[in-house]
């Protein structure tokens, strides 16, 4: 067998040593877990906080540079509470079931039969919907999150595409929740760049945050992106916050 062949059971194998946990309050996933990624006291939640469709809109985003981007929740509740626990806790086993929300909400993935197991992505065409995966990279200094390096991972493994982390920070920039839309937009551009030699010729992108607020990150990122060669850059993100939602 090929190291990626026995990849699934080297998951099921540390699903039983490490239990999974519930990504929005951390309880242990039992048999009667929701979709094999929620406890059941949180699927209300989930279903509450579901981004419907997941696709943005322009009006509520900047998308410059992106052919588009998408979410699998509102910025709210536990879902919000979630990627906080990760960013400030680093909590890895979050960031798996998190993940798996994304494929299955987004990308139309199955749910996993069990804690523990992967989703199932069947893409009936076979043409690849994606060539690669890039993570936003971690801000400068304190406060950089890996979150989105461990969602695209998973992301990558789900979906079967690579991943690789070409894009780097050039510059120190301000917390961008401190920022109005403007701010924002004037502190990501140009903030970030692909590594020299990164070649990304003809490639389509799926760049993964953890959170799209005005799209501003997402954008300097697929902007770095495209100046690398790439064809397209989507975004994806666990949740989405509306320009409403700033406060
Ligand atoms: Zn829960």
């Amino acid at each position: 067998m090929t190291p990626a062949a026995l990849r699934p059971l080297a998951e099921r194998l540390a699903a039983m040593a490490w239990p999974r946990r519930c990504p929005l309050c951390g309880a242990l996933l039992g048999p009667d877990a929701v979709q094999g990624l929620l406890c059941p006291a949180c699927a209300p939640w989930a279903h509450k906080l579901a981004h419907i469709p997941p696709r943005l809109t322009a009006a509520a985003h900047e998308l410059y540079a992106l052919t588009g981007a998408a979410a699998a929740f509102y910025y709210g509740g536990p879902v919000r509470q979630a990627i906080l626990a990760c960013k400030a806790h680093g909590r890895p086993w979050y960031a798996q079931e998190l993940a798996d929300l994304v494929a299955v909400r987004v990308f139309g993935a199955a749910p996993p039969p069990a804690p523990g197991r992967r989703p199932a992505f069947w893409n009936p065409t076979g043409i690849p919907l994606y060539d690669l995966i890039v993570p936003v990279p971690p801000r400068r200094g304190r406060g950089g999150s890996r979150l989105p390096q461990q969602l695209a991972g998973r992301l990558g493994r789900v979906l079967g595409v690579p991943v690789q982390r070409p894009l780097t920070v050039t510059r120190r920039m301000r917390p961008q929740k401190s920022l109005d839309r403007a701010a924002r937009l004037q502190n990501t551009r140009g903030a970030y760049a692909c590594r020299p030699g990164a070649d990304l010729s003809g490639l389509r992108v799926l760049l993964v945050d953890d959170v799209i607020t005005t799209g501003a990150t997402a954008s300097a990122c697929a902007l770095a992106l495209l100046q690398a060669g790439a064809e397209s850059v989507f975004a994806v993100s666990v949740a989405a916050s509306e320009e409403e939602d700033l406060s």
